[in-house]
């Protein structure tokens, strides 16, 4: 891409916000006072060629990461969290400067190479060249830079041929041993496919073979779920598992993973505005598991290192979805008993899945009905605190819910006919 092409993309409001830009300038003002090289890195540059707004900004200096982040704060303030081991840095802008920036943070990196003891493990890292850093990435349409000090602002790197990917919509990694090296690539390539329907490139996709697979399997549970986690946040998120699982990688991760029924993809999407905290990637394991034995889900919870919470509102969505005939026709204070046992997030993914009308009043009504006596008002009756308490609020509340009373006048009646 010729670099007024590029300089238009980068001053396309739509595409990268005026904030965004007037902070790329400062950084690349004091990278060129430091005579730093300094580089737009990664998703930034994929996402720009790709007329996508931009949210990153992942910068990469040939230099000293920190010393440019100092520079930074010395100019425009906010703060800097610097590791000095790889020679990174975080940082916060102050409040002025990066205004409606999300995320808040921007990331300095010194350019590295890294080697690898042995596969799956973590890289070993040395200072190195733009180039260099370049080679060591995942894939071709992530392995462009844009530069930036100086008069060099807005000319495109592209040593491995990412453009041209990006324009055939091909995800090619970089080398062959390169789903060896780190398996969670497999992973991430399947997802880049997904999210801009790109096709793996042939020899890409015969590293998926059973050498890479031997890694996949050693790969620890945490990094793996990570990854998993990731495709959940995608909005194809469905798609993506089934093309997983159809490329057999599944089976590896897991033997009981089942295929995700596509049916559920757009629940994912769902919002009913009901106020309890609801990630995407928690409904994503709840509908992809909840059919599963007990024994399964716990021997996929052990090996993908899930939370306990997690793992507990998967088991409820299965153990809720068995309860149900048998709630069936109860009165809403029966049902309200039964579900406040259960995830509030974990009775919506049953709701999602079965259209019980019962659970969504309970998510957004019932649960909230409480009678308007409280335990002080029992005490000012003369009453000792006690279980006797629990049973006399369960008792009205259940009124509330069930229409037995309809005001505070009511309520009153029914607690003298219960003292
Ligand atoms: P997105 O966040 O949109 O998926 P991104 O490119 O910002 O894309 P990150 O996971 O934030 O993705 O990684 C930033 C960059 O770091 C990538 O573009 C890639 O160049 C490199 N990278 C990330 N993970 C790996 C990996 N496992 N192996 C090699 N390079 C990687």
């Amino acid at each position: 891409m010729q670099k007024d092409d590029l300089l238009r993309l980068m001053h396309d409001p739509n595409l990268l916000p005026a904030e965004m830009q007037d902070l790329l300038s400062s950084i690349a003002a004091q990278a060129a006072s430091l005579n730093m090289p300094c580089y737009l890195v990664g998703g930034f540059v994929r996402d720009l060629l790709l007329n996508k707004p931009v949210n990153d900004l992942d910068i990469v200096v040939e230099g000293d990461a920190i010393k440019l982040g100092n520079a930074l704060i010395q100019k425009h303030g906010g703060k800097l969290t610097a590791h000095t081991k790889f020679r990174t840095a975080i940082w916060h802008p102050s409040t002025s400067l990066r205004a409606s920036l999300t995320p808040d943070a921007i990331d300095l990196t010194t350019a590295r190479k890294e080697s690898y003891d042995h596969p799956g493990a973590l890289p070993t890292v040395t200072p190195a060249t733009i180039e260099d850093d370049l080679r060591r990435r995942d894939f071709s349409i992530n392995a462009m830079a844009i530069r930036m000090d100086g008069d060099h602002f807005g000319e495109l790197l592209d040593p491995l041929n990412g453009q041209a990917d990006l324009d055939q919509g091909i995800v090619r990694a970089l080398h062959s041993r390169s789903f060896v090296e780190d398996p969670t690539r497999i992973l991430r390539a399947i997802r880049y496919e997904g999210r801009y329907s790109f096709t793996l490139e042939p020899e890409t996709r015969k590293l998926i073979n059973p050498e890479s697979f031997a890694c996949l399997s050693s790969l620890s549970g945490e990094r793996l779920r990570h990854e998993i986690d990731l495709i959940f946040e995608e909005g194809n998120a469905g798609k993506i598992i089934i093309r997983v699982d159809n490329l057999k990688v599944l089976n590896v991760i897991h033997p009981a993973l089942p295929r995700f029924n596509l049916t559920y993809a757009n629940f994912l999407d769902m919002d009913q505005n009901l106020d309890f905290p609801r990630s995407r990637i928690t409904m994503g394991y709840m509908l992809w598991l909840k059919d599963l034995p007990e024994d399964e889900i716990l021997s996929i919870a052990k090996r993908l290192d899930f939370t306990s919470e997690l793992t507990h509102s998967i088991r409820a969505v299965s153990q809720l979805k068995k309860k149900l005939p048998d709630l069936m026709n109860s009165k809403p204070s029966v049902w309200t008993f039964a579900l406040e046992k259960f995830p509030p997030d974990s009775v919506y993914t049953v709701y999602l899945v079965t259209r019980e009308n019962a659970l969504l009043e309970y998510l957004s009504i019932w649960r909230y009905v409480k009678p308007h006596t409280t335990g002080d008002d029992l005490k000012a009756r003369g009453l000792q605190p006690g279980p006797r308490f629990g049973e006399i609020l369960s008792h009205l509340r259940a009124a509330w819910l069930d229409g037995v009373v309809g005001s505070r006048e009511q309520e009153n009646e029914l607690l003298n006919t219960i003292l």
